[in-house]
């Protein structure tokens, strides 16, 4: 077996992602010692954890696998206080509070926010980090998310949790769950004891909701506008400058937190990993055998199960769902992801998962394609090198970009 540790009781709660780790038996049987070389023995490690909001997977392989695990679990307790608009102590909280004055905000911040104004002018407003405004105003307001004892519950709690959305009998390998529901399901299920699905991380359809008031949606989108976000780099600040504004990084705080968590576990040596932030996922390296790792892409219709499976390796994979959080009126479904251009929730398509370098791209990516809908979001990806992406419609008719063409397939029936 494996030369390296596993961290008791995590072994069943991975189910087949553990499979997917233990299929070869062979993560240290890749090792090569070269004559006379001293090698660290490999360790792997397992960790599961409710942090960012979600339910957060990382299994990891490498010298130094335990702490590397450990680090990116703090990184991302880290992050969900200086990202979460709700968290008063944060930037992005003292940055919405300040009535349009220039506020101080670590380098970090200022980074990402650059970063999400750039994506934002890629994708032609699309993706807009002010849409927050509609989104509360519509109601999918994800506040409550991180009640403060949760996101510190690190670390097996999860022994009874399983990944869904990989249908039983599918070979080992398969990571579940590119979409964010998943993984989440997989810790809200109750059986270990972690109560009912947080919102946000697990499918939530919300009940007695309809669409707001046409002129207090006019006026909630009037405070949209990712150009009144003006950063001033040379002092390190930020301000909105019109009145009401608030950033809202949803769309990409879990990228950002995968990219993190790689960025941690190469510093500590690993070679191999998957970090799965629900839905937002990063496989660094590869299998054991050496091929990409495999991912399962959630059926946005059929809860636990997946529609096809995705081979990657050294590559970011974030999904958007129409059914992550969503509620009927009148026979329509309005999910969460909202056009800032119309203030309505995007119609078109079921679910949009991009493949990209980084996870930030990745995850901005899959909800300004969500809102461009079939056409124009597939434009938007092949204008991008080395991004990537599969859209499902309402039909459930799969669209993949050209660069995919042999690294999916599409589960019979689909
Ligand atoms: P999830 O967080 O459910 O995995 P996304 O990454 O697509 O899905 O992010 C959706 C979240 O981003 C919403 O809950 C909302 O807070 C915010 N959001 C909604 N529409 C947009 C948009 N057009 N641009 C930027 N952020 C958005
Ligand atoms: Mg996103």
């Amino acid at each position: 077996m494996s030369t390296g540790r596993m961290s008791t009781g995590k072994k069943a709660a991975l189910g087949l992602l553990a499979a997917a780790v233990l299929l070869a038996g062979a993560w240290g049987l890749g090792l090569r010692k070269a004559p006379g070389e001293a090698v660290a023995p490999l360790q792997r490690e397992e960790s599961i954890g409710f942090t960012m909001g979600t339910v957060a997977r990382v299994v990891a392989e490498g010298p130094a696998a335990g702490a590397a695990v450990a680090a990116v679990m703090q990184e991302l307790d880290r992050l969900t206080v200086l990202l979460d608009r709700f968290r008063p102590f944060g930037d992005v909280a003292a940055l919405n509070g300040s009535g349009g004055e220039w506020v101080t905000v670590s380098a970090e911040v200022l980074a990402l926010l650059e970063e999400a104004v750039r994506l934002a002018e890629l994708s032609g407003g699309a993706f807009d980090p002010t849409v927050a405004p509609v989104v509360d105003l519509w109601g999918f307001v994800e506040e409550g998310t991180y009640p403060e004892e949760e996101a510190h519950e690190h670390h097996g709690h999860g022994d009874e949790a399983r990944p869904h959305g990989v249908p039983a009998g599918e070979p080992p390998g398969v990571l579940s769950g590119t979409g964010s529901g998943d993984a989440a399901e997989s810790a809200a299920g109750g059986e270990s004891g972690q109560g009912p699905a947080r919102s946000g991380t697990s499918p939530t359809r919300l009940i007695g909701y309809a669409p707001p008031d046409p002129g207090e949606l006019a006026a909630a989108l009037a405070r949209v506008d990712f150009r009144g976000l003006e950063i001033d780099a040379e002092n390190s600040r930020a301000r909105l400058a019109r009145p009401g504004q608030a950033i809202d990084l949803g769309a990409i705080a879990k990228g950002y937190g995968a990219d993190r968590a790689v960025q941690l576990l190469k510093e500590h040596g690993v070679v191999r990993a998957l970090v799965d932030l629900g839905g937002d996922v990063y496989a660094l390296g590869t299998r054991p055998d050496g091929t990409p790792w495999r991912l399962g892409i959630r059926h946005p219709r059929r809860a636990g199960q997946i529609l096809g499976i995705l081979h990657v390796s050294d590559a970011a994979v974030a999904t958007s769902g129409d059914y992550e959080r969503y509620f009927e009126y009148e026979g329509v479904r309005y999910s969460h992801i909202v056009d800032p251009r119309t203030g309505w929730p995007a119609m078109e398509l079921a679910s949009v998962t991009v493949v990209a370098p980084h996870g930030v791209w990745a995850d901005a990516l899959s909800t300004a394609v969500f809102v461009l809908g079939k056409e124009e979001g597939l434009a938007l990806l092949e204008s991008l090198p080395g991004v990537e992406g599969i859209l499902v419609d309402k039909d459930l008719n799969v669209l993949i970009t050209s660069g995919l063409e042999g690294k999916v397939d599409l589960l019979e029936g689909q």
